[in-house]
């Protein structure tokens, strides 16, 4: 096992952040994790994959460990479903693609998502009305402490917006080693009325869309909204859209008539935090090397030199000014690692 010192993980976060691993090991098979876990000479660990969520913030000071383990296979089948195994390891939209080139359905609206198989799970990544829940069947994921494999299933992950059991009390317990999902092999369940994918397909003059047209239209219009990381340093939607109680809702829909907003139930609201940073003046503005997307309020950039502690800065500047503005707490979809 090859074991570096010092190494910049400049090229292996999306913010492009120029912090520093004191040690760093690339993972490409179980038995080598369980090996390193059991380094006593390197008590620290993180774990670091696609690096498309977090926020560095300093030089991290432990065994970075970079999770490269690959493969994909079908593990179950019928004559309508089908269940893929994924290592932790491979690419999120390589997989997407490979399971629209099966003819495989289910994984389309989340095409282009940025980052690893093995992280999905951890935010229970969504886009255009369709989460990793409505796929996942279960995960492998390997105990920092013992080097053991525990399954979860879907319900053991407690999934919720942009959350699982991994973001709260598993936090930092358990390493991913592979994702098992439940496609459609026919008669596949098709997401069209979310975003602009509905306007995307009538330009295209597409009547009776195929999972591969729907791919094709959220990778357009992701493609027309998103930076792309290689291009300007972003870690994508930088906080989460804030959900609000009916009260609070009332008294901000009085004095925000013409606010955007979405009922998740009878007593809960979901505001586009996108909006609120907007409204607060943010869109388009530049602090040095940091700066809000001039498309995107939602997406904080890296301009090149920025360090992970000006963008956390200015993403608090932000949060109290929508604190202040609208009495609503925003809070960073991104991992912010201090
Ligand atoms: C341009 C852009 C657009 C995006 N759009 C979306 C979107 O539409 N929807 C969405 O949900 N997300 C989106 N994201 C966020 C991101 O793509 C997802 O959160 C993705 O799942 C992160 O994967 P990663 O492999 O890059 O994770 P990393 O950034 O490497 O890691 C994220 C966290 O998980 C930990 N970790 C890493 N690997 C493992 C593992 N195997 N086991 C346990 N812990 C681990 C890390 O320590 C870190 O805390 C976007 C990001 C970008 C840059």
């Amino acid at each position: 096992m090859n074991i570096q010192e010092n190494i910049s993980l400049k090229n292996h976060n999306t913010f492009g952040i120029d912090v520093k691993a004191r040690f760093f090991v690339e993972i490409t098979g179980l038995v080598q994790l369980q090996k390193v876990l059991e380094l006593k000479a390197y008590p620290k660990k993180f774990i670091i994959s696609g690096g498309s969520n977090m926020l560095l913030t300093k030089d991290i000071d432990a065994l970075v460990v970079h999770i490269k383990l690959k493969g994909i296979s079908i593990v179950e089948e019928n004559e309508n479903f089908v269940e893929v195994k994924a290592m932790a390891g491979e690419n999120w939209h390589e997989l997407v693609m490979w399971s629209l080139d099966q003819g495989f359905g289910g994984l389309e609206n989340l095409s282009l998502i940025p980052g690893n198989v093995g992280t999905a799970p951890i935010q229970n990544i969504g886009a255009y009305g369709v989460e990793l829940k409505d796929v996942f069947v279960s995960c492998a994921a390997m105990e920092v402490k013992t080097g053991e494999l525990e399954g979860f299933d879907n319900e053991a992950c407690e999934f919720g917006y942009r959350e699982s059991i991994f973001k709260n009390k598993a936090k930092g317990k358990y390493i991913i080693t592979s994702v098992v999902l439940k496609l459609t092999k026919k008669d596949h369940v098709l997401h069209t009325g979310y975003g602009s994918i509905e306007n995307e397909l009538k330009d295209k003059g597409i009547v009776h869309p195929t999972i591969r047209d729907i791919s094709d239209a959220v990778i357009a219009i992701r493609r027309s909204k998103l930076p792309d990381p290689t291009e300007i340093g972003n870690s994508g939607s930088f906080f989460k859209n804030p959900v609000i109680s009916r009260k609070a809702f009332d008294k901000f829909i009085k004095k925000n008539p013409n606010a955007p907003f979405y009922e998740v139930d009878d007593d809960q609201f979901k505001i586009p935090a996108g909006w609120l940073v907007e409204q607060c003046g943010f869109k388009g503005k530049r602090f040095g090397e940091a700066g809000v997307h001039e498309k995107q309020a939602l997406v904080l950039v890296n301009y090149g030199g920025a360090t992970g502690k000006e963008i956390l800065d200015l993403s608090k500047k932000i949060q109290e000014d929508v604190q202040k503005t609208f009495k609503i707490k925003i809070q960073p979809e991104v991992n912010i690692i201090k």
